[in-house]
Order: structure tokens, then C-alpha cells, then sequence
């Protein structure tokens, strides 16, 4: 659940009898180290040579991930909660539109989250709710003032490792306050070794939540830049996929620009956000190509 240096904090498998949620601090067996195996953020893995007195031990095996994110490094991360907030700051469709784009990017399960409901009406979290359906996606609605919705999100997340995303001021470290009781995180912040230089290196952290999820205790990301190619791009509009799904366009490599015979180009919302960022993947690529 957390990295530093030489040293891993290993939590035990909540399931395993007797020392299930336990956290020992490892190192890893020089095996490992010679063969460049390294264990990052998320990974699962095998301890030995376990002290429990002094809840010490040595990791022994890194298992195959299923998934692997760049920036925060997390393996095995399930899901991107994108998190935005109904009012202050204001709810802009075009950002919100490429942050959903960007968290599409990673290949993981997408979720939204529309915090600070309370400061709106009724009505108009509803417009913002069907608007986005129509988009492809079923926003959690809750208010972390409030207290609105928060325990569902928490069974949403339930057995899953959730990275967060969303930029300042929607409330993010409102919403992983509110999930994470403050003692889990007073056991979590291993002092000594582990803590010191948290905020002189990128560090990242998991951290368990009563429910049993865990959660990274740093956003994803939070400035969207459009970072893929032309071809990648329309894999990331659940819109398109949906059309694409059910039809053909005639090429194969339509860009759902003005070529003839596209069943992609319609008068859908986000079709105008999507030729806005078909023109960031070009540009994307083309640097990308110039690179030597
Ligand atoms: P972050 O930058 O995304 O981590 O956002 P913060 O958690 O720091 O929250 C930004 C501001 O929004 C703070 O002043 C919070 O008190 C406020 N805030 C967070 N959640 C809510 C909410 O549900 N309703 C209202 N009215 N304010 C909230
Ligand atoms: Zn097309």
C-alpha cells in the first residue's frame, strides 16, 4: 500500500484468518532486486521471513498486474473516479468533457462523481444527470458537506482500488476525508523511513476504507491534455463506441471528420468536443513523429 525507497508497507489480505489488515514493513529478497522485479503502489505480492513482533518482513514475490498507471504509479488500479462538482467551481461540459477523455485513456472503469449538490436545485441536477446519460455515463450524485450520497459511493467502491481525478477546488480531499476515518490514516502513515521525504518525492499511498476499498490518496491527474493518437481517439466517446457497435462507417480508418458514409457524424452533443480533440490527437501525433 505504499513504497519508499527499499521499503514496502504490506498490508495482509483482510480475508486471511487471525492477521488479515495487518501492515508489515518489507523489504524485497535480493532475488528480486537482481532481477529488476520492483513493487509498486497496488501490487500484490507474497512476504516471508515474517517478524511479527516488530511486524517486519521481506517480499518475496510480485504477482502479474492487471493494470498499471503512470502517473500516480498504481498497479492494479480498477477504476478512475472523476470527481466535478454541480457549482463552485461552476460545472464546465468542455473540461469535464476531456477530463472523461482522458480518464477513458487509462483502459479503466470510469466513474463520475457530481459533488456539492447541495448548492444547487433539484432541477438542475437532474438537467446535468440526463444531459450526461446521453453522453454515456450514470454520475454519482453527492454533496461531502451534506453527507448526500457519500455512503453509496463508498459500497459503489467496494473491494476495488480507486484512484481519484478531478481538478482543484470539486472537492477531492473533502470526499477522501470523508471515506477514510482519520485512525486508518494515523496506521497508514508509517512513521520513521516510510514518511519521511512525503513531500520532497511523488509519493503515493493506499489506503483502506471501512468498506474495504482502497483508495490512492493522490489525484490521478488533474490537468487533461489530450495525449493520444487520431485512431485511439474515438475509442474514449462511449457515444461513438455505441454507434460503432452498431454500424460501419465505409473506411476503416474514417475519422468521423467529412468523409462520406460516416454513421459517427451527427448532431450529438459532444461531437463538436470530439472534433475539437481530434485536432489535439493530430497535433499530439505529429510531435510525437518528430521526435527523434
Ligand atoms: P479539492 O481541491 O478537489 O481537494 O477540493 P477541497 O476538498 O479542498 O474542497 C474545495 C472547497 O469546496 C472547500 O472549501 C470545501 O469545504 C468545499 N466543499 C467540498 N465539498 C462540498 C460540498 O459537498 N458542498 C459544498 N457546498 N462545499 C463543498
Ligand atoms: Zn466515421
Amino acid at each position: 500500500i505504499a513504497v519508499q525507497a527499499n521499503f514496502c508497507q504490506v498490508q495482509i489480505d483482510p480475508e486471511t484468518e487471525a492477521v488479515g489488515g495487518k501492515l508489515i514493513l518489507c523489504t524485497r529478497r535480493a532475488r528480486l532486486q537482481k532481477i529488476g522485479v520492483s513493487a509498486i503502489v497496488g501490487d500484490r505480492v507474497t512476504i516471508d521471513e515474517v517478524d511479527w513482533q516488530s511486524a517486519k518482513g521481506v517480499v518475496t514475490d510480485v504477482f502479474p498486474r492487471h493494470s498499471l498507471l503512470d502517473r500516480p504509479p498504481v498497479a492494479n488500479a480498477d477504476r478512475i473516479l472523476l470527481v466535478f462538482a454541480l457549482a463552485e467551481p461552476a460545472l464546465d461540459s468542455f473540461l469535464l468533457s476531456k477530463f472523461l477523455v482522458k480518464a477513458e485513456s487509462t483502459g479503466l472503469q470510469v466513474s463520475l462523481c457530481l459533488n456539492k449538490s447541495d448548492l444547487v436545485t433539484d432541477m438542475q441536477r437532474q438537467e446535468w444527470c440526463d444531459r450526461l446519460s446521453n453522453w454515456g455515463y450514470q454520475p454519482i450524485v453527492i454533496s461531502v458537506e451534506t453527507g448526500v450520497g457519500v455512503k453509496e459511493l463508498q459500497i459503489e467502491l467496494d473491494r476495488q482500488i480507486t484512484v481519484f481525478a478531478g481538478h482543484s477546488g470539486v472537492g477531492k480531499s473533502s470526499l477522501t476525508n470523508a471515506l477514510i476515518p482519520d485512525s486508518n490514516i494515523r496506521v497508514a502513515r508509517v512513521s520513521g523511513k516510510l514518511s519521511r521525504g512525503r513531500h520532497t518525492t511523488r509519493h503515493v499511498q493506499l489506503f483502506t476504507m471501512p468498506t474495504g476499498g482502497l483508495i490512492a490518496d493522490t489525484p490521478g491527474f488533474n490537468q487533461p491534455d489530450i495525449a493520444c493518437t487520431p485512431t485511439e481517439l474515438p475509442r474514449y466517446f462511449p457515444e461513438i463506441r455505441q454507434r460503432l457497435a452498431i454500424a460501419h462507417c465505409q473506411f476503416s480508418d474514417c475519422t468521423h471528420r467529412d468523409e462520406p458514409n460516416c454513421v459517427v457524424r451527427g448532431d450529438w452533443e459532444r461531437y463538436a468536443h470530439y472534433l475539437d480533440f481530434l485536432a489535439d490527437s493530430i497535433a499530439w501525433e505529429q510531435q510525437l513523429q518528430s521526435q527523434p
